[in-house]
């Protein structure tokens, strides 16, 4: 780990991100896009940054919002369920907010869900009323069910939670879900969702006062950047001046194009970012409208 723990002025901006599970790849893929790269330690806890003075730190993603709070490491990659939980445990203990969601970034998508035994006849939250419910996130569930008006016991597990029911721990559980497969396989099913979640930059709750500021403006343009053009491709095409407002119709999903006259001025050529799906279907509709000369490009960087 670098010398330089908790100093208040620095130079060079620290990420925590996980060391291994459903986060690392993708928010280390994401950070290579956005042009970073770093020699890596043999311990590989610290990874030292070379394209630009910003570091790597290695870690449990649970430890991120505090690793934040304590001002070890600047900004994380982490689940908003894991940082929602740790928010509302402060709020809970009156401390002050010392971290934040500063951008969603599109992957590590699930939801943190109410579920119950499959032979439940559920109408509603209050049937909840008296219930012990197992959960790891027993901040957001206590919230919630406040917002509901619902008293109900809640047990806190630190795993193995959809199997609580079956074991007799608790009637009903708190827990993340995807796909719903685990939870079927444990005869419960979900029935509401109380936090949508995704992987977000966590960042503190005040703006940095030293370089660190320029440095973390510098990667959230280029992470917009990155995010923005994601699911996004280059579409080009021509066709004639008269069918071009039908075709501006059929793309929605574009920025605003740049259009210009090629053979007189009787053809238009157009180039457009679009972010939605490009179908062969779309495609096709375009040609059917009069567009020709279709190509779809992938975009690799972008720079509002
Ligand atoms: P660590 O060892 O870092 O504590 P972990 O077991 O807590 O790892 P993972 O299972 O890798 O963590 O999940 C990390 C994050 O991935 C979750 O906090 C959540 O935001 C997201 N995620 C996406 N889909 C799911 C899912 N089906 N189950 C659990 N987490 C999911
Ligand atoms: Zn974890």
């Amino acid at each position: 780990m670098s010398p330089v723990a908790n100093s208040a002025v620095r130079d060079r901006l620290r990420i925590a991100i996980q060391k291994s599970g459903r986060l690392s790849e993708p928010a280390r893929a994401l950070l290579a896009s956005s042009g970073l790269s770093w020699r890596e330690s043999r311990d590989k806890l610290f990874c030292y940054g070379e394209s630009l003075p910003v570091d790597l730190l290695l870690v449990r993603d649970d430890d991120i919002p505090g690793l934040i709070a304590e001002g070890v490491c600047d900004l994380g990659i982490v689940g908003r369920n894991v940082l929602r939980e740790l928010i509302n445990e402060r709020e809970e203990s009156g401390k002050p907010a010392a971290f934040r969601e500063w951008r969603a970034l599109g992957f590590g998508g699930c939801r943190l869900s109410i579920a119950v035994p499959d032979v439940w006849d559920w109408q509603s939250p209050t049937q909840l009323a008296g219930k012990r419910i197992a959960t790891t996130y027993p901040n957001q569930l206590r919230a919630w069910l406040r917002t509901q008006g619902v008293q109900a016991d809640i047990v806190m597990l630190n795993g193995s939670v959809e199997i609580a029911p079956r074991l007799g721990q608790a009637d009903a559980i708190c827990d993340l879900v995807s796909s719903g497969a685990t939870l079927a396989a444990n005869q419960l099913k979900p029935v509401l969702d109380i936090l949508q979640s995704e992987a977000v930059l966590a960042g503190p709750a005040h703006p940095f006062a030293d370089a660190r500021a320029d440095l973390a403006d510098l990667l959230l343009r280029r992470m917009d950047g990155v995010l923005r053009i994601r699911d996004s491709k280059l579409l080009m095409f021509q066709a004639p001046r008269e069918a071009m407002n039908e075709l501006l119709q059929l793309l929605p999903d574009a920025e605003p194009p740049t259009v210009c006259a090629v053979d007189g001025a009787d053809t238009l050529a157009l180039q457009a970012l679009c972010h939605g799906a490009m179908t062969w279907q779309r495609l096709e509709d375009l040609k059917r409208a009069g567009a020709r000369g279709l190509m779809v490009l992938p975009v690799e960087r972008m720079l509002a």
